[in-house]
């Protein structure tokens, strides 16, 4: 039993290593790798990939991991060996339900399918990525043949970012949500403030726009020393390890919003990253997020619910103003908070508004069931996306640059990921909500830019347990229920019936 308990949790860190390595090659190739490496890189990371699904599947680590689950065995161990052996139990039982030679494959489609659908997306030429989504496609349908999980195709794809979510589950919230958002949107668009607002052609140069995002990593409690902020097309965070997690922003647009509200978000990832078990479960499949609901949540939460608050700019409008005075001048703060939380209809689901995001999502939720269900075929995504965006948002993309190439996620054969960016933000909600009953001051202590507390409520609440139980259960520990996005419309109305005066 010792020499089990031993093997696992060497495999377990060599695993951990495997895992950084494959973050480093990951992170270089959105960020300093020059365009003719993908060829390499492509090699390289399917190697990686290989060798860790390998080591995690192998006969070995599975006959230690049986020996460990055998219920005269497993109830003497302590309760962390015990944590450990279950999770890792029911991890490898799935990854061994999938070949490494398809691991291998799919990670050598995808790395080509990369630079494809960068190039697409620069021509705004859809066919140029095409072929390399049909595979991707044909393989993630593959792929829930091995899965296999009871209900539609797509459960088995979900279950990877959210466990234990399914369509039924999800169909449910996100039906109501997008009926409740479609309804809010309608009431806002025909307000006498709507109307009127108009946007403000605010610079900041990207030397300013810098200088402001490290003002906010250092207010919200990144240490600098485990941590770096670069810049990639798309913002993203990657852990390397325990004390090295880089951050990415864009910085390519005048106004600097976006990539200050990236940064926030992207930080408030990388918090949550930082505080993963340490201790007795570091290097251990429990020292990780339960999901990427619960991991979005994180980023949502300082985005939305602290960011975009009045507070935060009574905190944050002087140094806007000061970073670009003559910009600014005319400006008064009550104008930029609206400004700020401005509804706006638009094309990109990266720069939309806090309130029409979600259906952004849906869009893209809905577009992936139909092709895992067989309802429809890739050749027909541009089409189906702009008449989407028309029902949904009232607005049509130009070209596919500004439509169904806009996101990198299909390239990178992420299918199931995009519903985790709307569960997040209604996760958000709910521990936003929970937060300002449990500390009534906290809009003070934001104003005050002391986010300490909000910090360690996280920690305490959130980010300590790991992945010792599911996404859901963590949620209704500390709201009292699980996923509900009924709390998030109230949130929405609170603020935007206010806003809009409607
Ligand atoms: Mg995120």
């Amino acid at each position: 039993m010792e020499d089990s308990l031993d093997y696992i949790y060497k495999e377990q860190k060599e695993l951990s290593v495997y895992g950084g390595i494959a973050a480093l090659l990951g992170w270089d190739q959105m960020t300093y790798m020059p365009a003719d490496g993908a060829a390499e890189r492509a090699e390289q990371t399917a190697l990686i990939s290989r060798l860790s699904h390998e080591k995690f599947t192998s006969e070995k680590l599975w006959n230690h991991v049986q020996k460990l689950m055998n219920p005269n065995v497993l109830g003497t161990l302590q309760k962390k060996d015990k944590a450990v052996v279950v999770r890792l139990q029911k991890d490898i039982e799935k990854s061994r339900k999938v070949p490494s030679e398809f691991v291998e494959r799919i990670s050598k489609t995808t790395t080509l399918a990369y630079p494809a659908w960068q190039e697409a997306r620069e021509k705004s030429d859809f066919s140029i990525f095409l072929p390399h989504l049909e595979k991707i496609v044909e393989l993630e349908k593959e792929y829930c043949g091995f899965i296999d999980l009871p209900g539609p195709r797509y459960n088995s794809l979900l279950d990877d970012y959210e466990e234990g979510m399914t369509v039924d589950r999800l169909k449910g919230e996100f039906d109501f949500l997008k009926s409740s958002l479609i309804e809010l949107l309608e009431k806002i668009t025909s307000s006498e403030i709507y109307e009127k607002q108009h946007g403000f052609d605010k610079k900041v140069s990207v030397e300013k726009q810098r200088e402001i995002c490290n003002v906010v990593i250092e207010k919200m409690g990144l240490p600098r020393n485990r941590s770096r902020l670069d810049v990639s097309t798309h913002p993203f965070t990657t852990s390397m390890g325990y004390d090295d997690v880089r951050i990415t922003t864009n910085f390519e647009r005048e106004n600097p919003l976006f990539s200050f509200f990236s940064t926030v978000h992207e930080t408030g990832h990388a918090l949550y990253e930082l505080r993963m078990p340490r201790d007795e479960y570091k290097n251990t499949v429990i020292s990780d997020s339960p999901s990427l609901g619960l991991h979005e949540s994180q980023s949502r939460f300082w985005e939305n619910m602290i960011a975009r608050s009045k507070s935060f700019w009574n905190l944050f409008y002087p140094i806007f103003k000061n970073s670009s005075p003559e910009y600014f001048k005319d400006l008064d703060i009550e104008t930029w908070y609206r400004y700020v939380n401005q509804v706006r209809p638009s094309l990109i689901r990266v720069e939309a508004d806090e309130l029409t995001y979600c259906l952004h999502v849906i869009l893209r939720f809905e577009l992936e069931l139909e092709l895992m269900n067989d309802k429809i075929n890739v050749p027909e995504l541009p089409g189906l996306w702009n008449e989407k965006m028309q029902e949904m948002l009232g607005v049509s993309p130009a070209n596919d640059r500004e439509g169904v190439l806009q996101d990198m996620h299909w390239s990178g054969g992420s299918f199931g990921y995009f519903p985790t960016y709307a569960i997040g933000t209604i996760y958000a909600s709910q521990l936003f909500y929970q937060l300002t009953k449990d500390n009534p001051s906290i809009y003070d202590e934001i104003e005050n830019g002391n986010f300490t507390n909000i910090l360690s409520w996280l920690e305490e609440k959130i980010h300590k347990h790991g992945r010792l139980m599911a996404a859901d259960e963590i949620i209704k520990k500390v709201c009292g229920e699980g996923l509900n996005s009924k709390v998030f419309i109230g949130y929405l109305k609170d603020k935007y019936y206010d806003l809009y005066d409607v």
